[in-house]
């Protein structure tokens, strides 16, 4: 690490550092952290929102699409006049006005089996703030076989869940082996989202990376933790990790490039 906190750091994260379970030492560890964000949409804008504050020194920012303007009632790291650029873009302005401790690294694609390797390679955590199945198993595979921890969060209209993936511990496949067939979970376009729900799920992601950096406390590791708006409850699900489990069980594959992930299931054909 061997980073030192100048007056202004010092004073910036002054109510970080003033807490024992973070200090200098667990700021210096936030500075010299790199976090990798995939989606820059609902659940994405709160964590890169937070992700940027905290002062995590290198944030990346994984998205392909363009800020429309339905998209503002929850994206709140774009606003009416980003309209039409890249996410991407977007977001990395909202960082460096928010502060100039972070280095942005924008990766304007589509994320594939091709390339979610060299993607999530030089992080130390990744938040999936994806909205589609496809890009989620992907983020799941790719970092597990990397030992990468991330975060997974989902949202639906007023619920959403979240977990923890770390490397030893259960992972996503292990709670659902198969994406659900198409239709059956329609996406925000479709359904319709409560504009703050993704401001939870996303800022608890952000919580989960935020104690995974400076390493305190216990993290959402084999539990799911469901969130409702409606009824205003969370309920959490443990969960154990699968010996069969074709991505960290016990005889794994060795790179996404055995997954179809153009089938719609993202199953692991030939797993038990
Ligand atoms: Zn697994």
């Amino acid at each position: 690490m061997g980073l030192s906190l100048d007056a202004t750091q010092l004073d910036r994260y002054s109510r970080h550092i003033i807490m024992d379970e973070v200090g200098q030492e667990g700021q210096a560890a936030l500075l010299d952290a790199s976090v990798l964000v995939v989606g820059a949409g609902g659940l994405g804008s709160p964590a890169i929102e937070y992700l940027a504050a905290a002062g995590v020194g290198h944030l990346g920012i994984a998205d392909d699409d363009v800020v429309e303007r339905s998209n503002l009632q929850r994206q709140v790291v774009h606003g009416d006049a980003d309209v039409g650029r890249p996410k991407v873009a977007s977001a990395a302005d909202f960082v460096a006005d928010l502060n100039p401790d972070v280095t942005v690294t924008t990766h304007e694609l589509r994320v594939e089996p091709e390339n979610v390797g060299d993607l999530v390679a030089d992080y130390d955590f990744v938040v999936d703030a994806t909205d589609n199945f496809r890009t989620r198993y992907l983020v799941n595979d790719a970092c597990t076989l990397a030992a990468i921890p991330f975060s997974h969060g989902a949202i639906y209209k007023f619920e959403g869940q979240v977990t923890t993936v770390t490397p030893g511990g259960p992972c996503y496949r292990c709670l659902f082996p198969e994406a659900p067939p198409e239709g059956m979970v329609a996406d925000c376009a479709s359904t319709g989202v409560l504009g703050v729900l993704p401001g939870t799920v996303g800022c608890v992601q952000a919580t989960e990376a935020v104690k995974a950096v400076v390493d305190v406390g216990d993290l959402l590791e084999g539990r799911m933790l469901f969130y409702d708006a409606m009824d205003m409850t969370f309920e959490e699900l443990e969960y154990r990790q699968n010996p069969d489990c074709p991505v960290c069980g016990d005889d794994p594959i060795d790179s996404v490039a055995e997954v179809d992930y153009t089938d719609e299931s993202c199953a692991v054909q030939g797993a038990d």
